[in-house]
């Protein structure tokens, strides 16, 4: 991790040396290593942030557990970006309860968006007696403040309402990959699209500082690592507030002048932030693979000024033509969500022809799930959730359609892949293509896992292409 060019706040991650020790010195006491076992709801950002809390737990003294049963300290990091999400959250936790009554020592923390909501909060303290700390996204630092409260005073902590909004560097970070690295550039959102819970548990929009970032990615590409993620709510508006003089176009010039054999993939951006200048930039720059991830939400402008997404539908389409015509081989993929409040049929068939006239590799699609305190949780929603479902089933159908064509076009062609993992039980090698597809392939090439190799495509899937390498 990068710590020669530390923000602000180091001064904060200073401050938790003390309780580092603090915690060694209790865990060094108990007859067996302990153990951490700490699991990912949600998003990049957050298996991110799970990284940071794997890091700090090693930091501590913990060992990591191969299965929940094993644990002695627990950390599920939530998501609360949909209702399904919370409740997956909770039911997990309520399946916690027994490992308690066996290991007295347990700790178990509820970390990340859902608790940074103060209603489930209220839940835990009252349904989940047995949770022994909950902590907000901004907390991620004061992991060892935390612990060391809860080992030696035995009492339960809420780390909720002290919202702190900077950004801390130092944290220790336990990597899952070996090949692939995310790497935060940004944190927090400032867009308040209405259906949107991002702005209120993570906070107003702010970016790291440029060599922060430079630093980090340079000690990744030294130690090995192939594939660079650039994570953020909404990574093309990095350093909108003139915090570090540098947009995300410069960035990411200046990530790629950095030497090294390794890629970068961005994400989440933004329709309206996509420059022209950052157009030319991945255009440029072979490092840039060829994928652009663009959720549009929705095909009508009429929907799309309620979600407040600040884009029309000729506007999105005018930046996917530019995507197109300078990257011809650009593979987008898009998040669209059906049954908005008062999207009528209309409405929706403006989505499918979207759909259809932008022919993406890959559609995410959700059905709206209400979020309490956002403004479009108080609109009036009228239709069905029959309804909801049978849009749903379209969009999904007409996604099939093209990504069976898209597909179909790739057999008998040789496409460039990084193999990410060893053969499955069918002798079958998985990897990624430049735009992300997923491809399964056979070889017989010795060691290829964190290389590249060109795999001729033969078959395909839904959601993925088949080949060998030549
Ligand atoms: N910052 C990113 C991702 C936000 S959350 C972005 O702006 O694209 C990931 C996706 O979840 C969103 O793109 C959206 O499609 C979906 N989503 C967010 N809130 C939702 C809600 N209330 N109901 C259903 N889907 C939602
Ligand atoms: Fe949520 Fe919109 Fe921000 Fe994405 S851009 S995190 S959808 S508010």
């Amino acid at each position: 991790m990068a710590n020669s060019n530390l923000s602000e706040n180091t001064a904060d991650i200073k401050n938790q040396e003390k309780y580092t020790s603090r915690v060694r010195t209790i865990l060094e006491k108990m007859p067996f290593a302990p153990k951490y076992y700490i699991a990912t709801f949600g998003c990049q950002q957050n298996e991110a942030d799970s990284e940071r809390l794997s890091g700090t737990a090693q930091s501590l003294g913990y060992v990591k557990a191969e299965n929940l049963e094993d644990a002695d300290l627990i950390i599920f990091n939530t998501c609360a970006v949909r209702e399904h999400a919370e409740l997956r959250a909770l039911s997990k936790t309520g399946q916690l309860k027994h490992l308690k009554e066996k290991n007295k020592n347990l700790l178990i923390g509820l970390w990340g968006c859902m608790v940074s909501q103060e209603k489930r909060v209220e839940d835990i303290k009252h349904k989940y007696p047995y949770v022994d700390f909950v902590a907000g996204t901004n907390m991620l630092h004061r992991l060892p403040e935390i612990l060391c409260d809860c080992l030696e005073n035995d009492r339960r902590r809420y780390y909720v309402d002290e919202l702190d909004y900077s950004i801390v560097e130092g944290v220790p970070v336990e990597r899952e990959d070996k090949i692939k690295a995310y790497v935060s550039i940004m944190y927090g959102c400032d867009n308040f699209c209405t259906y949107c819970v991002v702005p209120y548990v993570r906070g107003r929009e702010r970016s790291r500082k440029k060599e922060d970032i430079l630093n980090e990615v340079r000690s990744l590409v030294s130690d090995g690592y192939k594939e660079i993620t650039l994570l953020g709510q909404n990574v093309n508006s990095y350093g909108k507030k003139g915090e570090e003089n540098c947009d995300f176009a410069t960035l990411v010039e200046e990530i790629c002048k950095i030497d090294g054999d390794f890629t970068l993939r961005f994400m989440t951006s933004h329709p309206k932030d996509v420059s022209d200048r950052l157009i030319e930039v991945i255009k440029n720059n072979p490092k840039v693979e060829r994928h652009f991830h663009l959720p549009v939400q929705s095909g009508s402008t009429r929907i799309l000024k309620e979600m407040n997404r600040k884009y029309s539908r000729e506007g999105y389409l005018e930046t996917v033509k530019k995507l197109k015509s300078a990257i011809p081989d650009i593979v987008l993929t898009t998040d669209i969500i059906v049954g908005f409040p008062g999207e009528t049929n209309e409405d929706f068939e403006e989505t499918l022809s979207l759909v259809k006239e932008v022919g993406y590799d890959s559609v995410f699609s959700f059905i709206y799930s209400p979020r309490p305190g956002t403004p479009a949780s108080k609109m009036e929603d009228d239709t069905g959730d029959g309804e909801k479902t049978e849009r749903m089933s379209k969009l999904l159908s007409l996604h099939r359609e093209n990504i069976t064509a898209i597909n179909k076009s790739y057999v008998g062609k040789t496409v460039r892949v990084l193999c990410e993992k060893g053969a499955d039980e069918k002798g079958f090698f998985t990897g990624r293509t430049s735009g992300f597809k997923l491809v399964k392939f056979q070889s017989q090439k010795g060691d290829i896992i964190g290389k590249y190799v060109d795999v001729k495509i033969d078959s395909f899937g839904e959601s993925l292409l088949r080949g060998k390498t030549e």
